[in-house]
């Protein structure tokens, strides 16, 4: 991994730290790693199976057979179990609602954890942007660039359900907040490690964003064109 330039990004749902991320992998000519995605493709694979996904017994046990692979370029981005493409399929609302049960087995953690590991190392690029909740602190704690996305709660709403009027809304905004609860209580992604920058995008728009962590990682000693 000491030879990929690595930037980790955490932040809550609805941060903007997907999109911002991958614009930012555009940008510096980067690798982008989405590790959410693995969380969600494997709650999939559960489902799939007909397992139940708050049977952790059962979803330790459904761990050797998930095959999983995800497209790091950041203008072709794909996500695959086995054969099957599921990079729709696991926006799924039900996928959502049911990930954070499965993201709280530490035995699972552990396993992907090594699944991205193995991928950042592996990196087509001289750099990756990884992004998730855990990876300034526990994936990569040693990233020269490490960021803490943030935006005030009614911003993050918005933004999700921008899309979306009336009830829709409603509900999208509660679901966000349902997950941030679920997931805060096994990884603390709403304060900043030591050493790790905040930046704060209640106020800024989608460009000045992604400039902002573009300079934040050409500003880093350990960069260099
Ligand atoms: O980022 P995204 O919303 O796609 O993440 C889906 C879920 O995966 C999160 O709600 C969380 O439960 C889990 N996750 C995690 N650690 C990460 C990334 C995602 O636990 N690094």
């Amino acid at each position: 991994m000491s030879s990929v330039f690595v930037v980790a990004i955490d932040g809550p749902a609805g941060s903007g730290k997907s999109s911002v991320s991958k614009a930012a992998a555009r940008g510096l000519g980067f690798a982008y790693l989405d590790t959410g995605a693995a969380y969600r493709a494997l709650a999939w694979y559960v489902a799939d199976a007909g397992l139940d996904g708050e049977d952790s017994a059962a979803v330790i046990a459904a761990l050797p057979g998930f095959d999983y692979a995800i497209g790091t370029d950041p203008d072709e981005y794909f996500v695959r179990v086995g054969e099957s493409d599921v990079t729709a399929a696991i926006r799924d609302p039900r996928i959502s609602g049911g990930v954070s049960a499965i993201a709280r087995v530490p035995e699972v953690r552990a396993f992907i954890n090594k699944l991205f590991r193995s991928i950042i190392a592996a990196s087509p690029k001289p750099g990756i942007v990884v992004e998730g909740r855990d990876i300034t602190t526990v994936v990569a704690p040693d990233a020269p660039v490490r960021i803490l996305l943030t935006a005030s709660e009614e911003v993050r709403a918005a933004r999700r359900s921008a899309e979306l009027s009336g009830d829709a809304a409603k509900s999208a905004a509660e679901a966000l907040h349902r997950r941030d609860r679920a997931d805060s209580a096994v990884v603390d992604f709403l304060t900043a490690a030591e050493g790790v920058s905040t930046l704060d995008t209640t106020h800024l728009d989608f460009p000045a964003t992604v400039a902002a962590v573009i300079k934040l990682v050409e500003s880093s000693p350990e960069f260099s064109r």
